[in-house]
């Protein structure tokens, strides 16, 4: 017989990636403080002299050890994480096979979890009375000429940052302090927000008339919303242009009114200035942002404010799907396609297939936008999960634009273009420049070459570390290595042979500007990759300039492919539009066609009809067919038919299990013994390919293999292959991780 238990009991998920819950004792004066959620230092390992901090996971009746520990001590620095955010987290790590912590860890920002960065205080300076003020101001300042000063400004704006305040006043401390001694002026303590926002007044626009496609995607909206339908997710069509963000705009003002909250998931950093700008000129105040681009103070503050419900919206990428709020009404994920919505280190989640989790979960609603949705959502609603909303026309009847193909086999030389221009798209330039309209031209690749080799012995810089080739960047006259970042001079002689007979080939975006400011001398041309936008504020300052019509030609990489909507441009060049068609990828036909189709629909956005011109080297391919055509229907029917054959998704689920490390031999022999243990598990709805090289075999001097596993990946199967990674194979220097729903086979 058990005797009954004298303490209480907490399970503690320490800040160690174990995969493991600990049960502690709660001492009794801490039992009423002790909830799910809240964070707590415990003693851990032998003895009990090493602290450790984790998150309370659950209060169970009891524990299946005896002897427990006690809890040291509350820890609330770290704010308290809502239950069902925690119960999402659980879902993660079960779904994702990654260790409790892991998910977990990721439902706070670092900033917040740190629990260094706290409100900021800022010291302010008012008159107790403006009377008393003037009066001493009379009869007490006169040879004073210091507290003079002070009073004047506080007279006119009577209250100011202290800091500010001895700013425009040149005064002293001590000063100050003399005034407050005579109870003129008091001092006081707030807490002020770090406002990213803080140089950017709110423009307000006029809500749209809706078009009668709007209507309709409203009103089934409304039905899903007030008439709890089954399908909770909807998946919003349309086609580029076609006023997919008003539709947003709209649904969150039914949301409010029911006094819910939304999240909006937006794909990069990048994108969030246009679109935050759009929900800010709609709900002031109350839309909150949470992206990569801010500072750990003003992310603090902006997620203090969901936190304690100062604001009803957030903006935000990926992890902004983790934002605190308790009573959430509807999830946006806008470019629902995109692969960064993938988080490539752990917990490997996918930022939208959590959304629909955690909707279902908080009985919310879903709304994934695209005009080229992912296989995998547009197979949802072909069976029957998700509803289907579709725009199919731009706003205002403006023309889809036209889509040119350009075969640029055999295309003759243009003077000083070396053939990467095409005569027509030379032309068609021309005319927009001529015209005072603006063009966009799209290469996915930065750089000025991505090949150097010698001509005599036929060397290829390539990086020592990684198993890829140098790209040569003319400005800095170096070599760069895309993946780790490595750097050296360019040489002038091949370091091989060293013959002086060197070959740069391969083009990026560095190159097409040299040969657009040829081509074109009279535009003003202007290049946005990640070399020229190292600064926080660049790509802004791009984009406005580009608006107020001072850049004629903007070349990018897909930096500059998605999202944009200025009207006055009327011409999308594709340099070419094969690179993605190339990779070693099942979803290559699937990239390119989106990739296509998302450049192609910045042109044409206005009142001028739009050209796109796509050169290409294999012009009969089928997606780029489809994209020309803008006929995602066909794409996807074709698409879905190939994936079914081949088993890949959305016919069933992909994982791949990923090990590196700096020994090939025992890396492989790590993964061919992994392999081992799981090859008897397949059957007909589970294929386990053998052990493979990754493409990239060799990233930053570690080797890389891969295991692929398709078909149905069941819980249990996933709970064995997480057991296999966290408990057999954690002792090696092999790193070993597995990767559900994997978007990147590299
Ligand atoms: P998408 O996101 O589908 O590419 P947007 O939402 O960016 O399209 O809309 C394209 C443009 O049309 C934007 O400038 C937007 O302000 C405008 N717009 C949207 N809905 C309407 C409407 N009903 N009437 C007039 N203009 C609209
Ligand atoms: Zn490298």
């Amino acid at each position: 017989m058990h005797t009954p238990q004298k303490y209480k009991i907490a399970r503690v998920l320490v800040d160690l990636s174990l995969n493991k819950n600990y049960d502690y004792y709660i001492p009794a004066e801490l039992e009423t403080k002790v909830e799910i959620g809240i964070h707590v230092t415990v003693p851990f390992g032998r003895g009990s002299k090493r602290f450790i901090k984790g998150c309370v996971t659950d209060l169970p009746a009891s524990s299946e050890f005896d002897k427990l520990k006690f809890i040291e001590s509350v820890y609330t620095a770290r704010p308290k994480i809502p239950i069902s955010l925690l119960k999402l987290g659980e879902w993660m790590a079960e779904y994702y096979c990654c260790s409790k912590e892991q998910a977990v860890r990721a439902l706070l920002p670092g900033a917040v979890r740190s629990g260094k960065i706290s409100k900021k205080n800022i010291t302010f300076v008012y008159l107790v009375d403006p009377i008393k003020g003037s009066e001493y101001l009379f009869n007490n300042c006169s040879r004073s000429p210091s507290k003079a000063k002070v009073l004047k400004e506080l007279l006119q704006r009577p209250d100011r940052p202290l800091s500010l305040l001895k700013k425009v006043t040149g005064v002293s401390d001590a000063v100050i302090n003399s005034l407050v001694k005579d109870e003129v002026i008091k001092k006081e303590k707030r807490i002020v927000c770090r406002d990213p926002f803080a140089d950017s007044e709110i423009l307000s626009v006029e809500k749209p008339k809706l078009t009668e496609e709007q209507v309709i995607v409203l009103d089934k909206l409304q039905s899903m919303f007030y008439g709890k339908q089954k399908g909770f997710a909807s998946l919003l069509y349309g086609v580029t242009g076609s006023g997919k963000t008003e539709v947003y705009l709209r649904s969150i003002e039914e949301i409010l009114k029911e006094d819910k909250e939304t999240i909006v998931l937006v794909p990069e950093i990048a994108l969030t200035p246009q679109t935050t700008e759009r929900f800010r000129s709609r709900f002031g105040d109350l839309v909150s942002v949470l992206h990569s681009g801010l500072s750990d103070g003003e992310r603090f503050d902006e997620w203090t404010k969901v936190y304690e419900g100062k604001v009803k919206i957030v903006v935000g990428a990926r992890s902004a799907l983790f934002a605190p709020f308790r009573n959430l009404g509807l999830i946006i994920v806008d470019e629902e396609h995109e692969n960064s919505y993938k988080q490539d280190e752990a917990p490997r989640y996918h930022a939208r297939d959590v959304a629909v989790m955690r909707a279902y979960k908080e009985n919310a609603f879903v709304i994934l936008g695209s005009a080229t949705p992912s296989l995998e959502s547009f197979n949802n609603v072909d069976k029957g999960k998700y509803q289907l909303l579709e725009l199919t026309k731009r706003i205002d009847d403006r023309v889809m634009p036209k889509v040119f193909t350009v075969d640029m086999r055999g295309q003759s030389e243009i003077a000083g273009s070396s053939s990467i221009f095409s005569r027509d798209l030379v032309d068609a330039v021309n005319d927009r420049i001529t015209r005072g309209e603006q063009t966009i031209i799209f290469l996915n690749r930065r750089g000025f070459a991505t090949h150097m080799s010698c001509n005599q012995c036929g060397y290829v810089a390539s990086c020592p570390e990684c198993s890829i080739n140098y790209t040569f960047h003319r400005h800095k006259d170096c070599l760069t290595c895309h993946i780790c970042g490595s750097i050296i001079r360019a040489p002038k002689n091949c370091p091989k042979c060293s013959a002086p007979d060197i070959k740069y080939s391969g083009v990026g975006t560095e190159k097409i500007e040299s040969i657009a400011q040829k081509l074109f001398p009279l535009a003003y041309i202007k290049r946005m990759d990640s070399d020229t936008m190292t600064h926080k504020k660049s790509y802004e300052k791009v984009l406005s300039s580009f608006k107020k019509g001072e850049i004629d030609v903007l070349i990018g990489t897909q930096m500059i492919a998605k999202g944009l909507d200025f009207p006055n441009v009327t011409l999308v060049g594709i340099i070419n539009a094969d690179i993605s068609l190339h990779m070693p990828d099942f979803r290559a036909s699937e990239r390119t066609f989106q990739l296509l189709t998302q450049v192609a629909g910045r042109a044409g956005r206005g009142h001028i009809p739009g050209e796109v011109f796509i050169q290409t080297f294999t012009p009969f391919n089928t997606a780029i067919q489809y994209a020309v055509n803008h006929d995602y229907n066909s794409f996807y029917e074709e698409e879905i038919d190939v994936r079914k054959m081949l088993c890949y998704p959305p016919e069933g689920h992909l994982a791949t299990v990923r090990f590196t490390a700096k020994n090939e031999e025992k890396v492989l022999d790590i993964a061919e013994q992994f392999l081992n243990d799981i090859e008897p598990i397949a059957n007909d709805n589970l294929m386990i390919s053998p052990v493979c090289p990754a493409p990239i075999a060799k990233m930053r001097n570690k080797y890389r293999f891969m295991i692929m596993i398709r078909g149905k990946l069941t819980t249990r199967l996933k709970k064995y292959l997480t057991q296999l990674v966290f408990e057999k194979y954690n002792k090696h220097d092999i790193h070993i991780y597995i990767d559900i729903d994997a978007v990147s086979l590299m």
